[in-house]
């Protein structure tokens, strides 16, 4: 309590919530509360609350859209930051600069705007620039790794460091900021000249297929599984009978078997305990470990 006093009078003019809830803002609509939970609007902002919690010793969390992450019901202790308030997109030649709480879908759109080709793929993935960059989204056969071609980023000792392509060591939803606790500030896209008609097109055609095949009218966090090697999630858990079954108000969707959808006030819980039964189900038919790709973070539920 006395920290959460102390940040507040620290800093007055940045954009801080005390135990906010986190289902306010995950896609899920679920999630326990941050403790201190804060909207920086800069860099020099993020800096400031980088080093408050160092000073204090509170581990630190940042969020972007929330579209890839379930956090738990009992929250996230000491300092959470959501970075959608940082969000200039910039365009010079064929190079799209976004600060990390763009909208990707608003990055795409500024390189249709601007005639540039190479990131249609990401026309309809709701995430962040800094979520994008983390996780190497990726969709229809395009990867954030074939169009970024460097990011800022603040170390955990509060540098700012340039990483080139080479350093953000792209894989299968994994980039290095993972592992060495980084927070993506910004994103260097470089596209290519194309014709803008015809990438609206190719946007307008994704994004077609994507409400055809997706739950896209339920809160959702995306596909939860990682592609085990040699199959397709989604197959695996059609095949297991899986589609509709439900914990609560979190359900196994029926229009794509990779999603989980909350069709009824579900808690973190109700999601965490479809996943580990999906898990199990699949892994008991067809001896497939499936391995989240969701970002499960937070702390468990106080048991009374
Ligand atoms: C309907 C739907 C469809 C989706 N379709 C796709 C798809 O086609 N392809 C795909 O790849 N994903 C898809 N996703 C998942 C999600 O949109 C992506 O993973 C996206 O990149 C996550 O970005 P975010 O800003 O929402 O990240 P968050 O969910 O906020 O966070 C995800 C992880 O990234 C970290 N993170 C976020 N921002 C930063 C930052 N600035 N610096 C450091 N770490 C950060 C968080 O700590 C967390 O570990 C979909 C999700 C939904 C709900």
């Amino acid at each position: 309590m006395m920290q959460s006093k102390t940040i507040l009078n620290v800093y007055p003019d940045i954009d801080i919530l005390m135990n906010e809830p986190l289902s306010k803002y995950t896609h899920t609509l679920t999630g326990g509360p941050a403790d201190i939970l804060a909207f920086p609007r800069s860099i020099k902002e993020c800096q400031q609350l980088l080093d408050y919690a160092n000073e204090n010793h509170l581990p630190i969390t940042v969020i972007g859209n929330a579209s890839n992450l379930i956090v738990k019901d009992g929250g996230i202790r000491g300092l959470t930051m959501i970075l959608t308030k940082i969000k200039k997109i910039t365009s010079h030649e064929n190079l799209v600069v976004a600060e990390s709480g763009a909208a990707l879908i608003d990055v795409t759109k500024a390189a249709q705007a601007n005639s540039l080709t190479g990131l249609e793929f990401a026309a309809g993935i709701p995430g962040s620039v800094g979520g994008a960059v983390y996780m190497n989204a990726g969709a229809y056969g395009g990867d954030i790794e074939n169009v970024v071609t460097g990011a800022e980023v603040l170390t955990p000792d509060n540098h700012i460091l340039h990483l080139n392509h080479k350093q953000l060591d792209f894989g299968y939803r994994h980039s290095s900021v993972q592992d060495h606790h980084q927070i993506v500030l910004s994103a260097t896209f470089a596209l290519t000249t194309g014709i803008a008609e015809k990438i609206q097109k190719q946007m307008d055609h994704l994004n077609a297929l994507r409400a055809a095949k997706q739950p896209l009218d339920l809160p959702s966090c995306g596909s939860v599984f990682k592609r085990p090697a040699g199959h397709f999630a989604g197959k695996l858990i059609h095949d297991a009978g899986l589609q509709g079954f439900q914990i609560g108000g979190a359900q196994v969707s029926m229009k794509h078997a990779g999603f989980i959808v909350n069709v009824d006030h579900a808690t973190a819980t109700d999601y965490l305990n479809v996943i580990a039964h999906v898990q199990k189900t699949v892994y008991d038919q067809f001896q497939v470990h499936l391995e989240t790709e969701v970002r499960i973070i937070g702390e468990d539920p106080k048991q009374d």
